[in-house]
């Protein structure tokens, strides 16, 4: 894909991309934290929503606040905030997910001293009528907040507009799953791996034009290359910001036909409600997109989901990455494993960091894993 420098490049330097944004366009930047963020209405106060990334070494001044036994993600990212790394934010919103991110919360208000602080507070059960009305008002109040910290007003048109913006958006990023899980060698899994990071970076007007190149490039290629015999897996697990593993995969032979990941289908999976006002419709999709473990909707939909999609997309087996010291995660780990038992898929479980060990080991479990296939 033609459009995939840009792509790659801002997969790679986030915070350079969105500081060189702000010169370009002297627009606002509003940090962000996990898939629960509803971004629709950041972008919709005219500001762009960045999706903040942990550095992945030398992690000194966040040690003052955090145990070692947090996971990198939050650990890496009070780190560039401490540091001054993220002074160009203008302000951060966090939702109230996994005990990590609402504990960083905490310490960043008490301690960074540029940029908003917004918590919006989520309900942790989601599938009942009282959430439902709760998770309403916490996006009408998040609204509010937002307007006042940006000193904007965020009318009902630009909500609806960017809910259009979105819809659009999310449309092409599965077209390039679709695409993918039908012929995996149309595209590598590094390249879906900076489309899926640079979707929740870029200007989103940008990115819909550079997807809408891509797409249409990938379906002229559809027919091109028969995809050459490769062990068809499932990603899953609770890496927020996991490191690129695809080329690991795919030199020992598999390939990577969809995912159930915060930084994967979580991005576009879910359809706003349809409802008059924006903000019930957009509430919406937060409240039925499929959860992640940090929230509750029943207690087996997690697993019932991680079969369907095996089936759905004719895989041979599941990965499970997990990121070292994610509890919410490592909770959900035994009741997945014991559903795909049950269900005779097999499965592995790779305990990971934002650090990759040395390559060799690795790789040397996916090849033992994709030959078992
Ligand atoms: S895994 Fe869950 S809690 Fe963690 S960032 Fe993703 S959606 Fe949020
Ligand atoms: S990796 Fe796990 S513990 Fe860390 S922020 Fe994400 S969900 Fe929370």
């Amino acid at each position: 894909m033609k459009s995939m420098d840009k792509i790659r490049e801002a997969a790679r330097d986030p915070y350079g991309y969105a500081e060189s944004y702000k010169t370009r366009t002297h627009k606002k930047v509003v940090g962000y934290f996990c898939s629960y963020a509803p971004e629709e209405i950041i972008w919709a106060a005219g500001a762009l929503p960045l999706r903040i990334f942990s550095r992945k070494s030398g992690i000194h001044l966040a040690d003052r606040h955090l145990q070692s036994y947090c996971c990198s993600l939050v650990r890496g990212v009070l780190e560039d905030a401490l540091s001054g790394t993220l002074k160009f934010l203008d302000g951060v919103v966090f939702p109230h997910t996994c005990d990590s991110i609402q504990r960083l919360s905490d310490i960043w208000r008490l301690n960074v001293p540029y940029g908003f602080h917004i918590d919006v507070v989520l309900p942790v059960k989601l599938n009942t009528d009282s959430a439902r009305a709760y998770m309403i008002d916490v996006f009408r109040a998040f609204r509010t907040d937002l307007e006042k910290k940006l000193d904007v007003r965020i009318t009902d048109d630009a909500l609806k507009a960017s809910m259009g913006l979105y819809n659009e958006l999310r449309s092409l990023l599965g077209q390039i799953y679709e695409m993918r899980a039908q012929n995996p060698e149309i595209i590598s899994g590094s390249d879906v791996y900076s489309i899926m990071k640079a979707a929740m970076i870029m200007d989103r007007r940008e990115m819909l034009t550079l997807l809408n190149e891509g797409v249409l490039e990938l379906k002229q290629k559809k027919s091109a290359g028969a995809a050459a015999g490769r062990k068809r897996v499932i990603l899953s697990g609770g890496i927020c910001d996991f490191p690129d593993v695809y080329p690991m995969i795919e030199e020992a032979g598999g390939a990577v036909v969809w995912d159930d990941l915060c930084m994967g289908t979580r991005t576009f999976a879910g359809d706003f409600a349809t409802k008059a006002d924006p903000v019930e419709a957009i509430a919406g999709r937060y409240l039925d997109r499929i959860v992640c473990p940090a929230k509750h909707s029943g207690l087996t939909n997690r697993a019932d989901h991680l079969v369907k999609i095996v089936r759905e997309r004719d895989a041979q087996g599941v990965i499970i990455l997990l990121l070292k010291f994610c509890d919410p995660h490592a909770f959900d780990y035994p009741h997945l494993k014991n559903t795909l038992e049950k269900e005779g898929i097999p499965n592995l479980l790779l305990e990971v960091e934002d650090q990759l060990p040395p390559d060799g080991q690795l790789r040397t479990r996916f090849e033992a894993f994709l030959e078992m296939l």
